[in-house]
């Protein structure tokens, strides 16, 4: 709903550039001491699971790959923990050992080249789920075979989006958006909202940015899109893109062009994107009318949407959540 922009409608940006992307925190009321508090976080948080920084405990991990296990923090413990329990739940999508793939290919890194057969078979050969040996009473994690590698690319940045949003609700604020690099979590009500709902766009894939191809009206959930126009490189037609099949090795190759989720737990949205990306519409959204409180929207290559039944049309375009 279009709102006008009045002096009462105050709002308070903070931006960092951080974890290869732009962390952006909107207040209605100034707290810049919670701002802080979570910029704080964060670089303690880049210290943890940083990839490029060399003393990382995520990297220390892949560094004694093959060798020992590596003790760490609780909180990276039990973030990989969650995503190898991800990874087998969804074996054929999701896996959290795709990091020798992700570092072949180097897709947005400056890869521009399909690699060899034979160093994708070999790289597959590291991505077996029961060569992690997690132990709960020292925080320790091995991974048994040299070369394995831990990538939480894709889950990472839900798990911080819903710590962030803890942190602010345990400072007291009652209303806020939390958008890490289009990973977006709402806190509260819309304060200037005649229904206290939020608005969210969801960008087409390759459109402008500011264009909006559906905007959802909302309650406070999270919004997380994973699409392959984020990361890609071409030869000659074929595009090759950065979700990456763990049964192939390839890229996955199918309709969809971007999948977005819309529900409760930002981390759990993120593990969905990539279920629903390799699913596509049809299957994908079977799954999602399966669990309560979330709802998708599947682009393919021809811009045409499918949504789930709990978004609810009310024009062109818009859709509500009740
Ligand atoms: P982003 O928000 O950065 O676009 P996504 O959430 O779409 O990230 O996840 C993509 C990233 O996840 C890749 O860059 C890679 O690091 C990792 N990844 C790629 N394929 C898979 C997969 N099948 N399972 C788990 N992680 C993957
Ligand atoms: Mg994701």
């Amino acid at each position: 709903m279009a709102m006008p922009e009045t002096t009462a409608h105050k709002k308070y940006v903070s931006q960092f550039p951080m974890m290869g992307t732009v962390i952006s925190i909107t207040l209605f009321t100034p707290n810049q001491s919670i701002i802080e508090q979570i910029y704080d976080y964060l670089q303690q948080m880049d210290q943890v699971f940083s990839m490029n920084r060399p003393d990382s405990e995520l990297n220390a991990i892949n560094q004694q790959a093959g060798v020992r296990p590596v003790k760490v923090s609780p909180t990276c413990f039990n973030l990989i923990a969650a995503s190898l329990a991800y990874s087998k739940q969804h074996a054929d999508s999701f896996n959290v050992l795709i990091g020798p793939l992700v570092k072949l290919w180097k897709i947005g890194f400056g890869g521009q080249q399909v690699p060899a057969q034979a160093e994708i078979t070999a790289r597959l050969k590291l991505m077996q789920l029961d060569q992690v040996d997690l132990q709960a009473h020292d925080h320790s994690v091995f991974l048994k075979q040299p070369g394995m590698q831990i990538d939480l690319g894709a889950i990472a940045k839900g798990y911080f989006a819903d710590q962030i949003v803890e942190q602010l609700r345990q400072a007291g604020v009652t209303s806020a958006i939390v958008n890490l690099g289009g990973n977006v979590k709402l806190l509260g009500q819309h304060p200037y909202t005649e229904d206290h709902r939020w608005e969210v766009g969801i960008q087409a894939p390759t459109a402008p940015r500011g264009l909006p191809l559906v905007q959802v009206q909302m309650p406070a959930r999270t919004v997380v899109t994973s699409g392959i126009f984020e990361r890609y490189f071409k030869v000659g037609n074929q595009m090759y893109h950065h979700i990456l099949d763990p049964r192939t090795g390839y890229p996955v190759e199918n309709q969809v062009d971007q999948v977005t989720i819309i529900t409760g737990q930002s981390e759990l949205a993120e593990v969905l994107t990539t279920v629903c990306y390799f699913q596509g519409a049809q299957r994908g959204s079977e799954l999602i009318e399966t669990l309560p409180d979330t709802e998708a929207i599947f682009v393919d290559h021809q811009q045409h949407v499918v949504v789930t039944s709990g978004l609810t049309p009310r024009r062109k375009g818009v859709f509500l959540i009740e």
